[in-house]
């Protein structure tokens, strides 16, 4: 087996200096450091290998201690806790037919961002506009995809459709992709305003 040379670092943690070298999966980093240093490496080493499932060994030595994974947890399926949902999330997630307010895309409940449908004021926004700011209540919470979400933003639904409609002309100045793919046919761009998924649901709910 080739043991590539070994690295050396200072942690960022003050933790004093740590040597490492990566051997297949065995990731050995060793510490130098007094006994509250190393009592501290070695609990925050233990934190990280759960948060991660890894096994670690630890070995104090004189001077310092060396960390390295040794493999990793199995996950014991009836181990694994099943996240409770909210029966809250439960009713948002409903009112758009499990879709998505914005796009219409089918979510999964656990999948599912809850979008501020009037945004939020947050005092730290470039544009704070209080006049446009919604609550934090259920009435302004809307079913959102990941992709909607954070497009949207702190947007208003007007400036939203605006960004989407937006759209089409940057991907064509920025992607050469883009830009070939309209030239040969393989892409047509065709132009009509956005609607929204929740705007077509409620016209639905009216007929
Ligand atoms: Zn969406």
């Amino acid at each position: 087996m080739i043991i590539p040379p070994k690295k050396t670092g200072t942690c960022a943690k003050g933790k004093g200096k740590y040597e490492f070298r990566t051997i297949g999966m065995n990731r050995e980093r060793k510490y130098t450091g007094n006994a509250e240093q190393v009592r501290r490496i070695r609990a925050s080493a233990s934190i990280w290998a759960k948060r991660h499932g890894f096994i670690i060994e630890a070995k104090i030595k004189k001077g310092g201690i060396i960390v390295s994974v040794v493999g990793f947890k199995k996950i014991n399926p009836l181990e694994k806790r099943t996240p409770q949902i909210s029966t809250l999330r439960i009713e948002i997630h409903k009112k758009y037919g499990g879709r998505c307010a914005y796009c219409g895309e089918e979510i999964e409940v656990e999948k599912m961002h809850v979008d501020h449908f009037r945004p939020l004021y947050r005092k730290w926004d470039n544009r704070p506009r209080p006049s446009h700011a919604g609550e934090d209540t259920p009435d302004n919470m809307v079913p959102s995809c990941r992709i909607c979400n954070s497009l949207k933003a702190v947007y208003t639904i007007d400036e939203f459709r605006a960004e989407i409609e937006a759209q089409v002309a940057r991907a064509r100045s920025r992607s050469s992709n883009f830009r070939v793919s309209e030239k040969y046919g393989q892409i047509q761009y065709v132009s009509f305003p956005v609607v929204f998924w929740f705007e077509r649901f409620e016209k639905s709910l009216v007929k």
